[in-house]
């Protein structure tokens, strides 16, 4: 992504000339941005090969996830649609882990018969009700436990999961039970120790932390266990100035761990695979001029990226086409649903700006698409991959016949 001659471009591709041809809102996706991301997160943990299960909610679209599917990846899911969607885009059961803290027995009969890799439980009820199918089924299956580590993984508080107040996990107390429970148990078999702290991680040290806890409640447990799946959570630069995650540091706390606990390493990220592969294009329908701030009100909403209502994230934002006069006034970029939260973000010295323009949000790859909503009842945008000059669309824009 970068301005060539003035023209914001992704790969070979201009964005205006996207716009003119599939219209606005529209997602689209660097293909050439996602391959780096795959190499460099591999190429990150060389040294123990782990398996890597990318995060399904971060990103449902099938045709991305067959691309992710091509360079060996498994799949995290958290829901039967999202299981039954990776195996659609062609994922190796044995590469597919399921999480989540409300399972229904529905879901975990579904997963039993599918042969997933494991079943990532998060109470002990779920544990007895996998229990209980497997056994109507005459089966063993191969579980891993969550842990909540009670470790601060000084992120935002709405994607902090690894702390005793969330309900992710299990504690250590009842953690400790459920490892006997397990082992007298004939159809279960407990291959994994699991933990997940939180997502956008940009610093090392909760991570560190996250496997001193694992390393003293292994010791505790006398339990072999064949997999330790460290979860997801590795963070990415949404503005220019953000620091970023030390891998280095996290890869030598895991080679440290593993000396001591032999295992495989299981991780399961989303963000730091598809997050900077995205773009959101939109248009500008009108300029609301305003005593202190103009109102830029775009064609997409939060029903198109609902991080910025949801969490307060801001997405770096860039005019298609680039020119040199200031603007004196603060521009606050805002969609056109009928909510005060639907506000993307307020920009101070923006380049002025014209009615019918093309703005871009950057880093919408990852819990963009995914969160999308059809409020309003405005039909979801159309998705594009990019590869070179070629463009794909692997998900047709909704129409409102769809709808009504
Ligand atoms: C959401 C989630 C992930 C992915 O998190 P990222 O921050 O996108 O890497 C991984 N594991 C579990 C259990 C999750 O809930």
């Amino acid at each position: 992504m970068k301005y060539i001659k003035k023209r914001l471009t992704i790969d070979k591709v201009v964005i205006d000339d996207i716009a003119k041809k599939f219209g606005t809102p529209t997602y689209c996706y660097s293909y050439t941005q996602l391959k780096k991301n795959i190499n460099n997160f591999k190429k990150n943990f060389k040294s123990f090969s782990p398996l890597i299960c990318f995060a399904i909610k971060s990103n449902t679209n099938l045709n991305l996830i067959r691309e992710i599917q091509k360079f060996g990846l498994g799949a995290d899911v958290v829901s039967m649609g999202e299981l039954m969607m990776a195996l659609k885009a062609g994922i190796n059961p044995k590469k597919i882990v399921f999480s989540g803290v409300g399972k229904t027995s529905k879901e975990i009969d579904y997963a039993i018969d599918k042969k997933i890799l494991l079943i990532n439980a998060e109470s002990k009820s779920e544990i007895k009700e996998i229990d209980r199918i497997a056994r109507l089924k005459k089966k063993k299956v191969q579980i891993g436990i969550r842990l909540n580590p009670n470790t601060d993984a000084k992120t935002l508080s709405q994607i902090s999961t690894g702390k005793k107040e969330n309900k992710f996990g299990i504690n250590e107390k009842t953690f400790l039970e459920l490892i006997s429970f397990c082992q007298n148990s004939k159809n279960i078999n407990l291959e994994c120790l699991s933990v997940h702290i939180g997502s956008q991680i940009l610093d090392h040290k909760p991570y560190e932390k996250m496997l001193n806890v694992l390393d003293k409640i292994i010791d505790k447990t006398k339990h072999k266990f064949k997999f330790i799946d460290l979860g997801g959570g590795m963070g990415i630069s949404y503005n220019d100035n953000s620091k970023k995650l030390n891998y280095q540091k996290y890869n030598s706390a895991i080679k440290k761990f593993l000396k001591k606990h032999p295992s495989k390493i299981i991780f399961e990220p989303g963000r730091s695979i598809v997050g900077d592969v995205g773009f959101l294009i939109s248009r500008i329908i009108y300029i609301k001029e305003n005593e202190k701030k103009d109102f830029i009100i775009l064609d997409a909403a939060m029903n198109d990226l609902m991080r910025p209502a949801l969490y307060g994230a801001n997405h770096k934002t860039l005019p298609s086409i680039k020119r040199n006069q200031i603007s004196k006034k603060i521009y606050e970029f805002v969609g056109p649903i009928c909510e005060s939260t639907d506000k993307f973000v307020s920009l101070k010295k923006f380049q002025k700006l014209k009615e019918k323009e093309i703005i871009v949000m950057c880093d919408v790859g990852a819990y963009g698409m995914s969160l999308s909503s059809n409020y309003n009842l405005r039909p979801k945008p159309v998705e594009l991959l990019i590869k070179g000059s070629n463009i794909r669309i692997i998900k047709k824009r909704q129409k409102h016949t769809d709808l009504i």
